[in-house]
């Protein structure tokens, strides 16, 4: 494994969080799952985030997409946004578990396995992911603190660049240190895809889409191919 970050105390936020809860493999979203899984969760639907717009309509009108009231809208390819660097979470509190919910309901509704603050339009260090055969998982003031030697190729898509996929290289297995949405850190090793999507939303934190990561000509294609589907939806 190839060391290029660490803890950092001073992306500890304030209040409720603690350090006292090290693991490997923690149960990082687990209270956050039951609630998804509970009758307390209710979706609602008079919220259309523009990603659903950009989608397609006929989907929305074959009610195959689940919108939920979020009052959040996804930026998309282009939003200048995307491309700053977000600042750590200072305070952890109640705020902070209620957007971390909210991303991961905009998630499922786009039928995406993570979603950056960025993506929002929310410049802080948050993420949320949820991957086949894993729960949703919330990510806040992540530092990536191992990568692999061994790189992996995947193809990749984006919320914030809908219709449009490209392989890219990656390391294959990582180590995260988080807080998560109760305000208790972990350390988590991964590999696979959660590992490709964790660094995916992860560079969103640092104002890093996908297509910054393939070769020039490749990108140009890609965003081209963008371009024209966001023409004609
Ligand atoms: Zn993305």
């Amino acid at each position: 494994m190839t060391v290029w970050g660490r803890i950092n105390g001073e992306n500890a936020p304030a209040s409720s969080f603690t350090r006292e809860n090290h693991t490997t493999a923690p149960e990082a979203s687990s209270a956050l799952y039951r609630f998804f899984q509970s009758a307390a969760f209710r979706p609602r639907f008079d919220c259309i985030p523009t990603a659903f717009r950009l989608r397609s309509t006929r989907a929305i009108e074959k009610k195959e997409c689940f919108l939920y009231h979020t009052g959040m809208e996804i930026l998309l390819l282009g939003n200048e946004t995307l491309k700053r660097k977000a600042l750590p979470v200072k305070r952890f509190t109640a705020e902070t578990t209620k957007i971390a919910e909210e991303m991961i309901a905009l998630m499922h509704a786009g039928k995406g396995v993570g979603l950056a603050g960025p993506q929002i339009g929310l410049m802080e260090r948050i993420f949320v992911t949820h991957v086949d055969g894993d729960e949703p998982r919330v990510f806040v003031n992540p530092s990536i603190l191992e990568t692999s030697e061994k790189t992996v190729k995947y193809e990749e898509g984006c919320l914030s660049i809908p219709g449009v996929y490209a392989e890219v290289i990656r390391p294959e297995k990582i180590k995260v240190q988080a807080w998560n949405e109760r305000g208790k850190t972990f350390t988590m090793e991964m590999e696979g895809i959660l590992a490709r999507v964790t660094l995916h939303e992860y560079d969103h934190l640092e104002g890093i889409l996908f297509t910054d990561r393939i070769p020039e000509s490749k990108r140009n294609r890609v965003i081209a191919k963008y371009e024209k589907r966001k023409a004609v939806s």
